[in-house]
């Protein structure tokens, strides 16, 4: 593949309903759409979701233009013909840290190259199955009526999972409203890091539910303090935000931090990192599930790839399109192809067309960088 030009877009879009958890409310989604051209004529897409300001990850759309312009493009002006997605790993290197901004690129290059294989990207990276099961996430909705009705209503719509988001305050009540209401639904919740090791009381308590998982209860860089509480109860705890690569993966099995990791690709880096934890947790028997963070349908295309691979054992938080979205920026839009199910698309690549205009309505800013 030898890079003609290079684009990125600025989007911004509206969701359907204000998104909440422990560390904030979103109503705009910001995110970078990346396009790659190719001299062969073949364009490849994907996105960096990255948000407005520094709340999941400290990388916003700002930092994220900043390391495209100053040193990814640099570089792959440079190193403009790769063989293979991987060696954009090898080129982005002496970055460090940035690797929502790295996965944008190293995205749109995997699309790339399954499209020149004229292969469906799933099967490209290894996916070993063609449909993913789609869980719904909530967020911290503050408001008992309002959430059983939402479950209900989700349920009703045929997802296979419920999670809901936990802050200090809004934890065991609502967990112990679904479990009256709904009886023995698969569920689980996400705390993005809002506890501390004083409260292990909390977590007790919610280890009498039958939780599928307790997700990122502690600090979003540790891995010891996480170890501990794995200890001190039944219910096994998901890493998100602490694991960025497949380094911390190791250290965090090794200490007994986690027995299931949500993976977000672009969390770590992109698909290739993702392979090389699928592996890693395939030889170890560790589930894995494909997070989100309310992509397009562009960033969804790779979860959905993602969530084929072989160590994937949870339903996903991949929602349809219409979950979050009144219109994506791709045709088709993503929903469910069975009932509680998403396909990926047997067209070469991310399966997906970009809607151009409708991609040029939600850009605020774009930028494009001729490489050849
Ligand atoms: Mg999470």
């Amino acid at each position: 593949m030898e890079i003609e030009s290079i684009t990125f877009y600025h989007v911004v879009m509206r969701l359907r309903d204000v998104f909440e958890t422990s560390f904030g409310a979103t109503r705009d989604r910001h995110c970078v759409v990346v396009r790659v051209d190719s001299t062969e004529g073949l364009t490849g897409w994907g996105e960096a979701p990255v948000d407005e300001g520094p709340w999941y990850s400290y990388e916003t759309v700002y930092t994220t233009l900043y390391v495209y312009r100053e040193f990814i493009v640099p570089l792959l002006r440079k190193n403009r013909v790769l063989e293979h997605p991987r060696d954009f790993l090898e080129v982005s290197s002496r970055i460090r840290g940035y690797k929502m901004a790295k996965a944008g690129v190293e995205f749109a290059l995997w699309d790339l190259y399954s499209k020149s294989l004229k292969q469906p990207l799933y099967r490209a990276i290894g996916g070993v199955r063609d449909r993913v099961e789609s869980g719904v996430s909530i967020g911290v909705i503050g408001d008992m009526d309002k959430l059983l009705k939402l479950v209900g209503f989700f349920l009703d719509h045929g997802y296979r999972r419920i999670k809901i988001k936990i802050s200090p305050g809004w934890d065991v009540e609502p967990v112990r409203a679904i479990r009256r209401e709904y009886g023995d639904i698969p569920l689980q919740v996400d705390a993005n890091a809002a506890y501390t090791l004083k409260q292990v009381d909390v977590f007790k308590k919610l280890d009498e539910y039958g939780l599928l998982m307790i997700e990122q209860p502690l600090h979003y860089e540790d891995l010891y303090e996480h170890s501990i509480l794995q200890s001190a109860i039944r219910t096994p705890i998901c890493l998100d935000e602490s694991i960025k690569s497949l380094r911390d993966a190791v250290a965090g099995y090794r200490l007994g931090s986690y027995r299931v990791i949500n993976v977000k690709p672009a969390r770590i880096g992109g698909l290739q990192e993702a392979l090389l934890i699928n592996d890693f947790a395939a030889k170890h028997g560790i589930p894995l599930w494909i997070g989100g963070m309310l992509e397009t349908g562009i960033g969804r295309s790779f979860q959905v790839a993602a969530a084929t691979l072989s160590a994937v054992k949870y339903p996903n938080d991949i929602s349809e399109s219409q979950r979050y979205y009144e219109e994506d920026i791709v045709e088709p839009a993503w929903s469910f192809a069975e009932r509680g199910f998403l396909k990926p698309l047997k067209k070469p690549g991310i399966g997906v067309e970009v809607d151009i205009d409708r991609l040029e309505k939600y850009s605020t800013r774009k930028y494009r960088f001729k490489l050849a």
